[in-house]
């Protein structure tokens, strides 16, 4: 018989760090087209996996002296190689048993809506808008949102479904959102990604984190991002979720200007941009990341990306994040003052004062 010891025994041994799992139920009342409900009727429980970012994977970033590690590393290896393969690993566990095992590792820009405001309809992300106006007579579009997407069965919803991981994590009792939108775990703090079966298997489910809270409500996160994307605490500027009864607050962080500085980081955390590049602006292209307008949109973010992509050009399927600050500025706080991620370490992430580049 099938049992969530199996499956966690599983999933650790092939390489997750922890593994918990939900009923559907507590996806009740989710928006239809984020609701992982649809995606397989029949389903009875949410598996989440975490795979951890080692914290050294950042120690470039940190160090300014090595920014490739960490978006190669932790967004490409564990979305692309390491998580996918412990997927495969449980989910033919689960199917031996006569069971179905829905994977679904993380993905983005393929949903009704777009993965970074919600809004419906044609969203490209930067990347691929230059990508298509360079090659426009042999790229085919790909966007933050299908286009043309519509239900293949009456009373279903529009394909390709994309769910809230982070919300549903915490379903699974893996942790809870952090002011910054993170997730936080006990044992990982903000540094971990996600991944998910569905299986119409029914299980034995794990209660919701209730412990004390995760989030210190510092305010580090806001103080330490470049581009002043996270609102402060007390602003009012919040999202709040009730997920089964837990409710869940972050901060309603700008996210196309989180997208404009988690990849370009700005004038004094960018040392690839030759300064004489911020300071001529040519064609306003770097007025967001200048400060010369507040408004952050596909069109500002685009022109932000046209005019720095060359300076730091390798690919690895993902944008080239030269921030985390928010990630770095919490894991900081949470080691040095308890909580989630006391004593995981023998010396703290930070020694010395934070690097800005004086220009
Ligand atoms: S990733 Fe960087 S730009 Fe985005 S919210 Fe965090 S600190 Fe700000
Ligand atoms: S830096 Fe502080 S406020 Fe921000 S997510 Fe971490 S613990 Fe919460």
């Amino acid at each position: 018989m099938l049992t969530s010891k199996m499956i966690k025994e599983a999933a650790l041994a092939a390489g997750a760090d922890m593994c918990g799992i939900a009923p559907m139920s507590r996806f009740d009342g989710a928006p239809d087209e984020m609701n992982p409900q649809f995606l397989f009727p029949e389903a009875k429980s949410c598996i989440g996996f975490v795979f951890r970012i080692p914290r050294g994977v950042q120690r470039g970033i940190e160090e300014g002296t090595q920014f490739y590690q960490y978006p190669s590393m932790a967004y490409g290896g564990i979305n692309e190689i390491f998580a996918p393969a412990v997927l495969y690993q449980v989910g033919k566990v689960i199917e031996d048993e006569g069971y179905e095992a829905f994977v679904y590792r993380n993905t983005g820009a393929r949903g009704v809506v777009s993965d970074m405001d919600g809004s419906p309809g044609n969203t490209l992300s930067p990347e691929e808008q230059i990508e298509i106006n360079e090659n426009a007579k042999t790229s085919t579009a790909h966007h933050r949102s299908v286009q043309f997407t519509r239900p293949a069965r009456e009373g279903s919803v529009a394909p390709d479904l994309q769910f809230q991981f982070r919300i549903a994590a915490v379903a699974c009792g893996l942790g809870e959102i952090g002011w910054s939108k993170m997730l936080l775990t006990p044992e990982f703090g903000p540094l971990q990604r996600v991944a998910f079966i569905f299986t119409d298997a029914e299980l034995e489910y794990d209660e919701m984190y209730s412990g004390e809270p995760l989030c210190r409500r510092c305010g580090a996160c806001v103080r330490e991002c470049p581009g002043g994307c996270i609102p402060p605490i007390n602003s009012g500027k919040k999202v709040t979720v009730n997920l089964d009864g837990k409710i869940l607050e972050w901060g309603d962080i700008d996210m196309w200007r989180c997208y404009a500085f988690y990849t370009h980081a700005g004038r004094y955390y960018n040392p690839f941009v030759p300064k004489e590049v911020w300071d001529k602006n040519e064609d306003g292209s770097l007025d967001l990341m200048e400060g010369v307008t507040d408004i952050a949109n596909e069109q500002e973010i685009m022109k932000v990306y046209t005019a720095l992509q060359k300076y730091f050009p390798s690919w690895v399927g993902y944008n080239m994040a030269k921030c985390g600050g928010c990630i770095r500025a919490c894991v900081s706080v949470l080691e040095k003052k308890g909580g989630c991620m006391a004593n995981r370490f023998k010396e703290p992430l930070r020694t010395k004062k934070a690097w800005k580049l004086d220009r």
